[in-house]
C-alpha cells in the first residue's frame, strides 16, 4: 500500500505538514509496515489541498481532499483497517480535458526519491540520447514542433540547433526559472513535483549542443524548488547521471543552481544572464543573440522550465508523437496557472487548441455564485485580456496573439462581470512600472506616465483626449523600448482598451 500527500508550496500552505505527520503517527501507531507513505508534488487541484491518495495494489486510487489530522484518522481507520473508502471525503478527477506531459509525474512520484522517477521511465530519454548522435537529438526536437514556453514561442530545436553551430571552448545551457508573472505557478510547481525531469533534459540539451556546464537561475522565493533540485542534483551525480563520463560514455555535464532575487526583469534572457555573471540584471541589446555570445560571452542555450520539461517524452516517444498533438503551428500541450474568478484553481495542462471556453468551463468548474464570465487574461504583465465573446478560441500561440493577447509562460486569470477592466490594466501596469529596470527612458518614464492617466481615470478625473493620449505613449513605449518587458507593458491596456472602451469612457463621461 502507498499514500502519497501532495506537499508543493499550495499544499504545505493548506496545511499538509500536519496531516502528513499525522498520517506517519497514525501507520507507526496500528503497526502497519506493509504502508509506504511519501510526499509528493502539485496535482493540479490547488483549490482542494491538502490532498492524499492511497494506493492499494489491485484497487482504484482514491483521492482524498481537503485532508485535516482529524480526517486522516478516520480515513485510516476506515479505509486501510475496514477497506471501506470514506467516501465523503474521496474526490473524482476528472482529466478528460488534460494531457500531463510537463506534469506527467507531478502529484505522482516522490520528487526527492531519484529511484522513483527512474522507475517511471525517467533517464531513459537521456540514455537514448547519448546512443544518438548530437544532431540527431536535435532533429528530434525540431521535428517535434517544440516552441519556447517561457513567452516568445520561438522554435526550440531551431534554438538548439543555433548554438550547437557555434564554435567555442565553452558553452552553457541555462533554465530559466525565474517564475515573476503575478498569479504564475507552473515552474515552481514542476521544479517542486519532478526536478529530475529538469536535470535529465538540460543533460541531453548539453550532449545536444556540446555544453559541459548549466545553471538553472530560479528565485530565492523558491525554496522547496531549490531544496529539492540541490537534492536532485546530489543524487543524479551519485549515479553517473551528471559530472564526468556520464553513464561512462564521453559526455561530461553538471549542473550549478543561482538565485534570483526576485527582479522580474531578471526573466529576460540578457539580464538573467548579466545576474548570473554577478552583474546588475539588466537587458542588454541584441545582437549579438545568446546562441552566439551569451553567458560569459560564450554561447548559450536559455529554455524554460516548461520547455525543458516536455523534453524526455519526446524523446521517449518521438517527434511524431508530439507533433500529433496540439494545432498546425502549436504543438503539444500548454500549462496553466488558472486563477481569479473560477472555482477550481490550480494547475492544469491542456493540448494546445482547447477551446478557452473548455478551460473555463470544463476544467475550471465556471464562476463563482454563478455569475456570467467576462474576461481571461493570459500572458501576465506582457499579454492582455479576451473577452467572453471570444470563448470558443482555441488556446495557441497565433489566436492568442491575434486577440491581443501571448501565451506568456502560463498564468490564467479569469474576470467575473463584476471585474472593472480599468482597474486590471492598472493593476498590471502597476507591476512593470515597478519592475521596470530603468535602463531605456521610454520603458523607464513612458510606463509611468501612462499608469499616471490610468490613475487619472479611475479616479474619476479623467479628460477626453486621455485614452488617445495613452494608445500614443503605448505605441511609442512598444516601439522604442529595449527589452521585452517595455515593448510589452503597454498590452494589458491596449487589449482592454481594444474590447472595453466604453468601461474607460464611462470613467471619463461620470466626470463630465
Ligand atoms: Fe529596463 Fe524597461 Fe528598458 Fe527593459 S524596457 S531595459 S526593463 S527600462
Amino acid at each position: 500500500i502507498r499514500i502519497v500527500v501532495t506537499m508543493a508550496t499550495c499544499g504545505i500552505a493548506a496545511g499538509a505538514q500536519k496531516v502528513y505527520e499525522t498520517l506517519r503517527k497514525e501507520i507507526t501507531r496500528y503497526g502497519l509496515n506493509n504502508v509506504i507513505v511519501a510526499p509528493t508534488g502539485c496535482n493540479g487541484l490547488c483549490h482542494y489541498e491538502p490532498i492524499v491518495d492511497i494506493y492499494v495494489p489491485g484497487k482504484e486510487k482514491v483521492t482524498y481532499v481537503q485532508v485535516t489530522a482529524e480526517k486522516i484518522k478516520k480515513i485510516i481507520a476506515l479505509h486501510l483497517f475496514a477497506g471501506k473508502p470514506v467516501l465523503d471525503y474521496a474526490y473524482e478527477k476528472d482529466m478528460t480535458y488534460q494531457m500531463p506531459i510537463a506534469l506527467s509525474n507531478s502529484g505522482i512520484i516522490n520528487p526527492e526519491s531519484i529511484e522513483e522517477y527512474i522507475a517511471l521511465g525517467g533517464y531513459r530519454a537521456e540514455i537514448k540520447a547519448l546512443d544518438m548522435k548530437p544532431e540527431e537529438v536535435i532533429a528530434e526536437i525540431k521535428a517535434s514542433g517544440l516552441r519556447g514556453r517561457g513567452g516568445g514561442g520561438f522554435l526550440t530545436g531551431l534554438k538548439w540547433e543555433y548554438t550547437a553551430r557555434a564554435e567555442a571552448d565553452q558553452k552553457y545551457v541555462l533554465c530559466n526559472a525565474d517564475e515573476g508573472d503575478p498569479g504564475a505557478f507552473m515552474d515552481r510547481s514542476i521544479l517542486e513535483g519532478d526536478p529530475h525531469k529538469i536535470i535529465e533534459a538540460m543533460s541531453i540539451a548539453g550532449y545536444a549542443i556540446e555544453a559541459t556546464c548549466g545553471f538553472i537561475y530560479v528565485r530565492a522565493e523558491y525554496p522547496l524548488a531549490v531544496k529539492r533540485l540541490e537534492l536532485a542534483i546530489e543524487q543524479a551525480r551519485k549515479l553517473g547521471l551528471l559530472g564526468k563520463n556520464i553513464l561512462g560514455k564521453n559526455f561530461s555535464f553538471d549542473l550549478e543552481i543561482r538565485l534570483g532575487a526576485g527582479a522580474f526583469v531578471c526573466g529576460e534572457e540578457t539580464a538573467l544572464m548579466a545576474s548570473i555573471e554577478g552583474k546588475r540584471g539588466e537587458p542588454r541589446p541584441r545582437p549579438p543573440f545568446p546562441a552566439l555570445k551569451g553567458l560569459f560571452n560564450k554561447p548559450t542555450l536559455l529554455n524554460n522550465v516548461e520547455t525543458f520539461a516536455n523534453v524526455p517524452m519526446i524523446l521517449n516517444n518521438g517527434a511524431e508523437w508530439y507533433s500529433s498533438i496540439g494545432t498546425a503551428k502549436s504543438k503539444g500541450t500548454k500549462v496553466f496557472a488558472l486563477g481569479g474568478k473560477i472555482n477550481n484553481t490550480g494547475l492544469i495542462e491542456i493540448p494546445m487548441g482547447t477551446r478557452l471556453g473548455d478551460v473555463i468551463y470544463k476544467i475550471g468548474g465556471g464562476i463563482p455564485k454563478g455569475k456570467k464570465f467576462k474576461a481571461a487574461q493570459t500572458g501576465g504583465p506582457s499579454g492582455g485580456c479576451i473577452p467572453a465573446d471570444y470563448i470558443d478560441s482555441p488556446i495557441e500561440y497565433e489566436t492568442l496573439i491575434e486577440l491581443g493577447s501571448m501565451m506568456g509562460s502560463g498564468g490564467l486569470i479569469v474576470m467575473d462581470e463584476e471585474t472593472c477592466m480599468v482597474d486590471v490594466a492598472r493593476f498590471f501596469l502597476e507591476f512593470t512600472v515597478e519592475e521596470s529596470c530603468g535602463k531605456c527612458p521610454p520603458c523607464r518614464i513612458g510606463t509611468k506616465r501612462m499608469l499616471e492617466l490610468l490613475a487619472k481615470i479611475t479616479n474619476n478625473e479623467g479628460q477626453v483626449g486621455d485614452l488617445e493620449k495613452l494608445e500614443q505613449l503605448a505605441k511609442t513605449i512598444t516601439a522604442a523600448s529595449l527589452c521585452g518587458l517595455g515593448q510589452t507593458a503597454p498590452n494589458p491596456v491596449l487589449s482592454t482598451i481594444r474590447y472595453f472602451r466604453s468601461e474607460y469612457e464611462a470613467h471619463i463621461i461620470e466626470r463630465k
